[in-house]
């Protein structure tokens, strides 16, 4: 088989193509149709064997991961995925790999109702980079630099899971709960269920992919503000309660890998977010406010200082 069979076989008829499609992967380049009264959102994530995955997974949950963390960067935009590209770089022409890769990859984009548009196929050490493109309404996309002093805090689900879940790899656990875990880790549910909500009342948004700590850090440095955290308010992820009762804060704060939403809504905009909320389902956690200065200050209930290293994933 060579590279164009591969890409016919694997990934041509893989996806079904939406009506904004006007070419798709066969050119030199796709070409898609951009409603008017929308902007384009853009990103790229990469994800290196040995670094974020292992080459002994499941290539249905490589791509999904793949997917899902391209995805949550247009969640965190509070943009609607629409297209992506596929830059799939491999050691070796594994066709039973292949196949899981396309189907965890197919059933991803069908779920999400997005196209893959084109992409590039190389030999090497196994990496796979997607670019993803979306669209929100001028105006509209929800940015890291828009908190201001007083807007809450929230949080769109428990962390601490899928680090906990490497943190049981590491050290050879396998306790009860360690599947679900892995699946936080391997499918992240990328929020863009928030994301009219986001268009609506946030002020700033990130998703959280180094760590709370690390993420919302990046929100204060865009927005040049200071955010105040109280400790209890932070949703931990019932089975790192369970498991690790004295790293568990640590783990919500700096575990990486939840790809739950971190975004800023002003005091005066509280009810008609929360209500909003309400009616749309979805529960959020508020967990502390954002004020002037700088870096983040973290608290107990009554006011008194935790003292925590903040340390984020960085690979360099
Ligand atoms: P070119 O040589 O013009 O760059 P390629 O030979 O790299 O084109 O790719 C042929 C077509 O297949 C292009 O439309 C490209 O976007 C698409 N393509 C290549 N690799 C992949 C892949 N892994 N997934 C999806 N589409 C791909
Ligand atoms: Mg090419």
């Amino acid at each position: 088989m060579d590279e164009f069979t591969l890409i016919n076989t694997f990934f041509k008829s893989l996806t079904s193509p939406r009506e904004d499609v006007i070419v798709g992967i066969g050119d030199d380049a796709a070409c898609v149709k951009v409603p008017c009264n929308h902007h384009l959102l853009v990103s790229t994530d990469t994800l290196v064997s040995g670094v974020h995955f292992l080459e002994s997974w499941d290539a249905y949950e490589i791509a999904q991961k793949a997917l899902m963390v391209n995805i949550s960067d247009m969640a965190a935009m509070a943009a609607k995925p629409c297209w992506v590209s596929l830059a799939l770089t491999l050691p070796h022409l594994d066709e039973t790999w292949l196949t899981r890769f396309a189907m965890g990859l197919k059933e991803g984009l069908d779920r999400y109702q997005i196209s893959l548009i084109g992409g590039d196929t190389t030999h090497g050490p196994l990496s796979i980079t997607l670019t993803i493109h979306g669209l929100v309404p001028i105006g509209k996309a929800v940015r890291r630099s828009g908190a201001k002093p007083g807007d809450i805090i929230y949080v769109s689900g428990s962390l601490g899971g899928a680090a906990l879940a490497v943190l049981n790899i590491q050290e050879s656990l396998q306790p009860a709960g360690q599947a679900d875990l892995m699946k936080k880790l391997l499918q992240p549910i990328p929020r863009v269920d928030l994301g009219f909500l986001l268009q609506t009342y946030a002020t700033a948004a990130i998703d959280i992919s180094d760590g709370l700590g690390a993420d919302l850090g990046h929100i204060c440095e865009e927005s040049h503000v200071g955010a105040h955290l109280v400790d209890s308010s932070v949703p931990i992820h019932p089975l790192v309660k369970e498991q690790q009762p004295h790293k568990a804060f640590d783990l919500a704060l700096n575990g990486g890998d939840d790809y739950e939403l971190c975004f800023t809504i002003p005091v005066n905009q509280q009810t008609a977010f929360l209500a909003d909320l309400a009616k749309a389902n979805i529960t959020c956690y508020p967990i502390g406010c954002i004020e002037t200065g700088s870096g983040l200050r973290i608290t107990t209930e009554n006011g008194n200082l935790v003292n925590c290293d903040i340390h984020g994933y960085r690979h360099f």
